[in-house]
């Protein structure tokens, strides 16, 4: 699929035929795909409501990085997450191929509207106090340490070396974009990393879990060497602030060896693993993200998952797919229906070895190179984020670490609170 979708209000289910026609899955859910997949924008009294003071307006990401005053992103009334940068307004800049939603103040509430119609009420992410202070070194916090509702995030390591050599990147990813863009340090520092954990640590109530998630690193003795030591490094001296064998964390990284998954089960506070294979079909994975299909490959990134599952136990280990990519082209799907069958089909094979699967939606950013390109529709990626809950629960796979009250990303996890 690519370009803009002409009247593809005529072709597709609407939201609301959509919300009708899956009474199980919860409206919320859906309502937070369709506004990752078609965006959202703000308008002047939507971002004037943004109060710095309370709500978090900055962020520095791998994937993103912003210093405005318009809000990081949004809460729906039952506290789900709608992880979603917002675009500019000029979609010619940022062709989602369907018009955003627009976020506006009516009548003293903040509200989700699409044709000037209410969709939801809508809240905006607080912001938590450490973000206001600064390091030993200088640097604002909010730099050092990102922060979701529920969650820490920290990025050591700002690029990937896949995008070396730029045909060696993932082409859905915005991280070596973000990097040039915004001109800031590689390699984050242990020590502003640790002063920052210990701030953002005093509020209490706050924080669920501490993730980690950065670009990989290839260098060392062996491939991945020095990733896996900068996060031995890294997990160790945190150990000093929990004082306990482990803590409530999550590293999202490349598909380790069984050799360097003990090195950070064994020797540190780490509790759970993420390796994303991105998309549930070799054939795609091999077009989509050449670096990790020559260094790992498909295989080898499964069979790697599958050794994690019996370092780290059952319900401990997941893989993230980009949902919605594998219809990018030339390579990806033309049929819905085969692309449901075939990417169930696959992601049954990870579950029944214990990996938990979570679904993110594509959101073709400007500065990628499937930015022209269309994601599927509203339907089916509902219907895969259903499909996907319902085999976690075939499988027993409970990836708690993930959920919609530790992540807030994943439409299919956050079916697990029913
Ligand atoms: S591995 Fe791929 S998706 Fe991950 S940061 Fe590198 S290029 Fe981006």
């Amino acid at each position: 699929m690519s370009g803009a979708a002409e009247n593809w209000r005529e072709k597709e289910l609407s939201l609301r035929e959509v919300v009708a026609a899956h009474p199980q899955i919860s409206p919320f859910v859906i309502i937070k795909i369709d506004v990752q997949r078609r965006g959202v924008v703000f308008s002047q009294a939507a971002k004037d409501a943004a109060d710095p003071a309370r709500f978090a307006v900055t962020m520095r990401g791998i994937y993103e990085e912003k210093e405005d005053n318009i809000p990081n992103s949004l809460l729906l009334n039952d506290g789900t997450s709608i992880v979603c940068e917002p675009m500019d307004p000029d979609i010619s800049v940022c062709p989602r191929g369907r018009e955003p939603y627009l976020v506006e103040v009516r009548a003293g509430r903040t509200i989700l509207t699409d044709l000037d119609q209410e969709v939801a009420e809508v809240e905006y992410w607080p912001k938590p106090r450490y973000f206001d202070c600064r390091t030993g070194s200088g640097k604002p916090m909010w730099q050092i340490v990102n922060a979701r509702p529920q969650r820490l995030g920290i990025a050591m390591y700002q690029f990937c070396d896949f995008w070396r050599d730029a045909a060696q990147g993932c082409k859905f990813c915005a991280i070596a974009a973000t990097f040039q863009k915004n001109k800031k340090d590689m390699l984050l520092s242990e020590d502003d990393v640790l002063e920052t954990l210990a701030e953002a640590l005093k509020q209490p109530g706050r924080l669920r879990m501490i993730q980690l998630c950065c670009g990989s690193m290839l260098g060392g003795r062996n491939l991945l060497d020095d990733e896996v030591d900068m996060y031995v490094s890294l997990l160790t001296r945190m150990n000093a602030l929990f004082n306990t064998k482990k803590v409530l964390t999550q590293l999202i990284a490349t598909a380790y060896t069984e050799k360097q998954l003990r090195r950070l089960y064994d020797g540190t506070i780490l509790s759970s693993y993420t390796a994303d294979v991105e998309v549930l079909n070799e054939k795609i994975f091999n077009w989509l993200c050449p670096g990790k299909a020559a260094r790992i490959g498909y295989q080898g990134w499964k069979e790697r998952l599958f050794k994690a599952v019996e370092i780290f136990g059952d319900n401990h280990v997941n893989t993230g797919i980009v949902s919605g990519v594998e219809f990018a082209g030339p390579a990806g799907f033309t049929s819905e229906e085969q692309a449901l069958e075939s990417t169930l089909r696959e992601a049954e094979d990870f579950l029944s070895h214990g990996v938990g699967v979570a679904q993110t939606i594509w959101q073709t950013r400007a500065n990628t190179a499937l930015r022209r390109q269309l994601p599927p529709s509203l339907e089916y990626l509902t219907r895969l984020a259903g499909g996907l809950d319902n085999l976690q629960r075939k499988y027993n796979v409970n990836t708690f670490f993930d959920d919609y009250r530790t992540c807030g990303n994943h439409p299919n996890t956050d079916l697990s609170r029913i």
